[in-house]
């Protein structure tokens, strides 16, 4: 579905949650070690689970709580988190503009990651939702 949201790395150890407060089906995670769940609050930061799902092993071992995730059968592509003025490190973008590091990609301003191939995380964001 067009416009589907996908984190890639530039959320990796800052995650301040921008995008989970404008989310409007609190679609996107973060993964808890001390339980091994993925799970979305009410409001970011309440402490009020939302949402529960179990991760894949292989694929949250990757990045396991330094990066959040979205749920890409749960987000409504409604676009809220991929405005410029969400993320401060420009990491969202919507499933069709991610970069895959080609010349005529169309980086977010405050990606620092410019001239990377980011489309791993496509995959990557699906694989890590086991339920
Ligand atoms: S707004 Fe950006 S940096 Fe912050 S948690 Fe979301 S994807 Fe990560
Ligand atoms: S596009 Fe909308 S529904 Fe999907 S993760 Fe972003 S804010 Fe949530």
């Amino acid at each position: 579905m067009p416009g589907l949201a996908i984190i890639t790395e530039a959320c990796i150890d800052v995650k301040d949650r921008a995008c989970v407060d404008v989310c409007p089906v609190q679609c996107i995670y973060e993964f808890n070690l001390d339980n091994n769940a993925l799970y979305s609050e009410v409001e970011a930061g309440s402490g009020v689970t939302e949402n529960t799902h179990q991760p894949n092993p292989a694929a949250i071992g990757v990045f396991e709580d330094s990066i959040l995730y979205v749920n890409t059968d749960e987000c409504t592509s409604c676009t809220a988190c991929y405005q410029p003025d969400v993320c401060p490190v420009g990491a969202i973008y919507s499933e069709e503009h991610v970069p895959d590091g080609s010349s005529k990609s169309h980086y977010n301003p405050k990606d620092p990651n410019k001239g990377h191939d980011h489309t791993f995380f496509i995959q990557h964001s699906r694989d890590v939702f086991a339920d």
